[in-house]
C-alpha cells in the first residue's frame, strides 16, 4: 500500500517541509496507510447491496455508527420516515409468439409487484414525437424502447430525461407498460428509479441490450411478440430509516457547522461501491484521521452519510427539516458521490462566493490536481435540499473513470473502485472541509439564500426541467419541500 503512495508522499512531504499546519497533518495521514480500503471491502462484500429499508441497509448503518465510535467520533444515527417500502425481488420475463425466449430484465424501482402479460409494440426512442406518431395502437400494448448507450454522466442525464417523456407520453396513450432497452453492453443490468415515483402505476423494467434489440429486429420484420413479465418485490408504507451523523466540535465557532456527507444506501444489483461506498469510507478515514491526530476546525464539522438517498435524497431532506434552527449557521455543505473518480474541482450549485472559496481550501492540495470550480446547480443528490432550503452548498466533481458504465448496475462492485484515487480524493475532501472550517469570519463573505434568491438560482439555470424529471418541482413551488 505505502509504495503505491511513495510518490506523492515524497512531492508532499518536499512541499509542507516548512510549516506542518493541521491541514498538512491530515493530509499526509489520510494518504499514508489507512483503513480506507478495508472498510470498503467490508462494506460493499460483507453487507453488500443495501438498499433504504432492507436489512443489509440497517446492518450497514449499525456498522458505520460502530466505524466513527471506535474511532472515538461522537455520532448519532438520526431517525426519519421514509414514505414507502419497495424492496427488489426478483423480475420473470418471457416473450411468446413468433418467437420464444426468455430476456434478462429488471424492474424498475416502484414498477407494482404482479403478473401482467400483453402484446409487445416497438415504440422507436420512446419521444413525444414517437409516441405520438403511434398514438391510439399504445393502448394496452407494452412498448419496448431503444436507448443510446450510456457510458458518462451526461449519458445519464439524458437517459433520465428520455425515459421521463417516455412515461408520460406511454401513460397519456394507455400503454400498459413499458420496456426499456439498457443503455449499458454485455447484458449489463442496472436499477433505474421510475419518474413519478411513488406515484407509478406502470410496470417499467429494463432488459438487457441484446435481448431487447432481439425482440426488436423481430418486431420490425413483422413478428407478432407478446410478453408476459412478473415483478416480484417487497412493498409497504411508512418506515423508519436512519442517517448517520458524526462530528468533530468546533473550537472557536462550534455553532457554526461545515457538513461533508454521501449517502450509504445503494442499490443491490450491485455491491454500491463507486456509487457510493468508497465516499462513504472516506468520510468515516477523514473524521477517523482527524480524532487520530487531535485536529479540530474553528468551526464544527459533520460528517454526514446519508440514507434513503437512491429514492429521493429523503435522509438528506429530513436532516433540513430536523436542523432547521441551525441552517442560518451552516456555511457550507458538501455532498460526494459520482464514485472514484480523480476530483477535478466542485460544483458550487448558485452561489458564485463559493468558487474563490474553494479555490482558497484547496490550495494545500494544489499538487494532486487542477480544479475548476463550476457555478451549476446540481440536481440528482444530496446537495439538493440543502440548496432547496439556500445552504451554500457544494457537489464534488470527478473524472468520469467508471462511474457512467457501471451506474446502479451489477458490476458496481469494489473492483471497480480506483484505490489509490479514493485516497488521494479523501485528502482532498479533508482539506477542503477543514479550510471550510478554518476560515476566518471575514472570509465567509457568503449566507444562506433567501427563497426569492433560491428561485433566481433556478430561473437563471432553468432547472425546472430537470427537477421535474426527478418528480422534485411540485414540492419546491407548493411549499412542502425547501425554504419557506
Ligand atoms: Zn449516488
Amino acid at each position: 500500500m505505502k509504495s503505491h503512495f511513495s510518490l506523492l508522499l515524497i512531492l508532499f512531504f518536499c512541499l509542507s517541509a516548512n510549516a506542518q499546519s493541521d491541514v498538512q497533518k491530515l493530509i499526509g495521514a489520510l494518504l499514508a496507510d489507512t483503513p480506507i480500503e478495508e472498510n470498503l471491502q467490508e462494506l460493499c462484500d460483507d453487507i453488500g447491496g443495501r438498499v433504504t429499508g432492507s436489512e443489509a441497509n440497517k446492518k450497514a448503518v449499525e456498522w458505520a455508527h460502530n466505524k466513527f465510535k471506535e474511532a472515538g467520533v461522537p455520532v448519532q444515527k438520526e431517525a426519519f420516515e421514509m414514505p414507502v417500502l419497495w424492496l427488489p425481488k426478483t423480475t420473470f420475463v418471457q416473450i411468446s409468439g413468433d418467437v420464444q425466449f426468455q430476456p434478462n430484465a429488471v424492474a424498475k424501482y416502484q414498477s407494482p409487484p404482479g403478473t401482467y402479460e400483453g402484446e409487445l409494440l416497438f415504440a422507436g426512442n420512446g419521444s413525444k414525437e414517437a409516441l405520438d406518431k403511434i398514438g391510439e395502437a399504445a393502448r394496452g400494448k407494452f412498448l419496448i424502447v431503444e436507448t443510446d448507450l450510456c457510458l458518462d454522466i451526461n449519458g445519464l442525464f439524458a437517459e433520465y430525461a428520455a425515459a421521463a417523456a417516455t412515461e408520460t407520453e406511454a401513460a397519456k396513450y394507455g400503454a400498459k407498460g413499458i420496456i426499456f432497452m439498457a443503455s449499458r453492453p454485455a447484458g449489463l443490468l442496472y436499477r433505474f428509479i421510475t419518474s413519478k415515483v411513488v406515484d407509478n402505476k406502470l410496470p417499467q423494467l429494463v432488459m438487457a441490450r441484446e435481448d431487447a434489440k432481439r425482440c426488436i429486429r423481430n418486431l420490425q420484420k413483422g413478428d407478432q411478440l407478446n410478453i408476459s413479465t412478473k415483478i416480484d418485490a417487497q412493498v409497504g408504507g411508512q418506515f423508519t430509516s436512519h442517517n448517520v451523523i458524526a462530528e468533530i466540535k468546533g473550537s472557536e465557532f462550534p455553532e457554526e457547522v461545515v457538513v461533508i456527507g454521501a449517502h450509504i444506501d445503494s442499490w443491490a444489483l450491485g455491491t454500491g461501491a463507486n456509487d457510493n461506498g468508497c465516499n462513504v469510507s472516506m468520510m468515516i478515514d477523514i473524521a477517523r484521521q482527524m480524532k487520530k491526530l487531535g485536529i479540530r476546525g474553528k468551526r464544527t464539522i459533520r460528517f454526514a452519510l446519508w440514507n434513503g438517498e437512491e429514492q429521493g435524497y429523503f435522509g438528506s431532506w429530513a436532516y433540513t427539516k430536523a436542523h432547521q434552527k441551525e441552517l442560518d449557521d451552516h456555511i457550507m455543505a458538501l455532498s460526494v458521490d459520482i464514485g472514484s473518480g480523480a476530483i477535478i474541482g466542485f460544483f458550487t450549485n448558485g452561489e458564485e462566493k463559493l468558487m474563490p472559496a474553494v479555490d482558497q481550501a484547496l490550495k494545500p492540495v494544489a499538487a494532486f490536481g487542477d480544479y475548476t470550480q463550476l457555478n451549476i446547480p446540481i440536481v440528482g443528490t444530496d446537495n439538493f435540499d440543502f440548496m432547496l432550503e439556500g445552504v451554500p452548498n457544494l457537489v464534488a466533481n470527478h473524472k468520469p473513470q467508471v462511474y457512467g458504465l457501471n451506474y446502479h448496475a451489477q458490476s458496481d462492485t469494489y473492483d471497480k473502485v480506483d484505490l489509490k484515487t479514493m485516497k488521494v480524493n479523501s485528502a482532498i475532501v479533508g482539506a477542503l472541509a477543514l479550510g471550510f472550517a478554518n476560515f476566518s469570519k471575514g472570509n465567509v463573505n457568503w449566507k444562506r439564500h433567501s427563497r426569492g434568491e433560491i428561485q433566481a438560482i433556478f430561473d437563471k439555470n432553468s432547472l425546472e426541467f430537470t427537477m421535474r424529471m426527478f418528480n422534485v418541482w411540485d414540492s419546491w413551488v407548493n411549499r412542502t419541500r425547501g425554504r419557506k
